[in-house]
């Protein structure tokens, strides 16, 4: 037997309605703050992710690089923000200002150690708008990411922080740089090279955060300049009005390094688990080739938001038709006629015991039962039987919908 890939999984009937909830819901609610479904490839050239300003860990050791038989360095994506942009860049989205916020779904991959909410393969759902830094227009996508947490039953709080503009980022950048050079021998290894490549990361640090130097470091906001400051101030402000629970937390930084000014992260409340991230990019569009214009987004972990839902969507049956197979053509008429009427049926046509198959019928828990057998078939009706008044009773196929539909 060959075995799934390790920091892959499979989903299976154990859990399926949730995935096709959570995927109805991301439509639904996406689609009512108007935004537009953008879905790009999933492999990309590798110079889209491995940019001369990005060192965040994730793109210089995680991803799957290969090279195709055409000689071209591509690599899966390790997650969505980037390939979005170079598709409204390359596809000219941003000229149509009705049309710039967008929405994807789709797989992302990393090549991490596995662990609980840590996968190889994983799914990501997220968006971007095309719109300068703005407090309001921040504060209503973090409020459309909670929407989407209360529609799927999830408490969350809302963890935001400001990294400044280039300006301030720098400051801080040098100033984390200088403190956590004091304890160099005391950070773990990944720490040490992130010294030079990117000190941010060090507060993201989760084997040197519980040293003791962790405590203190200096704080983003301390850097920030007067409007920087403000503007923070503002979207928290906006978020406590729009009743959205939150927090500044100078730890949050964020894993890639095209975020500026505002960053976030979303956190279940139950189990502390980061289930989304976000921020302001307003350089990365400029760096990829396109036009000067600032941009916000975030994106969610799809596995980690399943495994919060505590909502179990159920089905719903209509019926379960009950056929012998001689009858198999007439019962497969029956139940098209119904599902045409978008009737949700079971319909069972195997050959069995016959209580054993209405035992197993009432687990459906139909709201009717119907038997379909020769005299059914030869007089063009059907016994039915309501599940709840028990009564049974035969009816022609004419009328069959009708009630139903009652
Ligand atoms: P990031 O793109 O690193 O900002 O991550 C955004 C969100 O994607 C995180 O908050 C997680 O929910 C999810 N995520 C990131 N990496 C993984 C992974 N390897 N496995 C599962 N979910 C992930």
């Amino acid at each position: 037997m060959i075995n799934r890939q390790k920091g892959t999984y499979d989903v299976t009937p154990q859990n399926n309605q949730k995935w096709l909830f959570l995927e109805q819901t991301i439509k639904k609610v996406f689609s009512l703050y108007n935004y537009e479904y953008l879905r790009t490839p999933i492999f990309e050239a590798t110079s889209l992710f491995k940019r001369e300003n990005e060192a965040s860990d994730m793109v210089k050791k995680e991803t799957y690089d290969f090279i195709d038989k055409g000689d071209r360095p591509l690599t899966l994506r390790p997650e969505g923000t980037a390939g979005a942009i170079r598709a409204i860049i390359e596809n000219k989205l941003y000229v149509d200002k009705l049309k710039n916020k967008f929405f994807y779904y789709g797989s992302c991959y990393r090549y991490e150690r596995p662990q609980k909410g840590r996968f190889r393969e994983f799914y990501q759902f997220g968006c971007e708008v095309l719109v300068n830094a703005n407090p309001i227009s921040d504060a209503e996508l973090i409020l459309l990411a909670k929407r989407i947490m209360d529609d799927l039953g999830i408490e969350v709080v809302i963890k935001i922080n400001s990294l400044g503009g280039s300006d301030s980022k720098q400051k801080y950048t040098k100033a984390l740089k200088t403190y956590f050079s004091k304890y160099e021998a005391e950070l773990c290894s990944d720490c040490k090279e992130r010294l030079n490549s990117n000190p941010l990361r060090i507060l993201d640090c989760k084997v040197d955060n519980q040293k003791a130097f962790f405590k203190n470091p200096p704080k983003a906001i301390d850097y920030l300049n007067k409007d920087e400051n403000t503007y923070l101030k503002q979207v928290k402000e906006i978020l406590d009005c729009l009743g959205i629970e939150n927090i500044i937390d100078y730890k949050i930084v964020r894993g890639l390094d095209y975020y500026s000014n505002l960053v976030f992260e979303i956190i279940s409340k139950k189990t502390g688990m980061v289930l989304a991230g976000g921020g302001r990019y307003d350089n990365l569009i400029k760096e990829l080739g396109g036009p000067e214009q600032g941009a916000i987004g975030f994106a969610f972990g799809a596995e980690r938001v399943v495994e919060e839902m505590t909502i179990e969507p159920e089905k719903h049956y209509d019926a379960v038709i009950l056929a012998s197979p001689q009858n198999g053509l007439y019962a497969t008429k029956v139940s098209e006629l119904l599902r045409k009427n978008n009737f949700l049926i079971y319909s069972d046509l195997n050959d069995r015991n016959f209580a054993k198959k209405l035992k197993e019928a009432l687990l459906f828990n139909p709201r009717y039962l119907i038997f379909i057998g020769e005299t059914e078939e030869a007089k063009r009706m059907v016994t039915i039987k309501n599940t709840i008044t028990k009564e049974q009773k035969e009816i022609a196929l004419d009328n069959l919908v009708s009630i139903i539909k009652e």
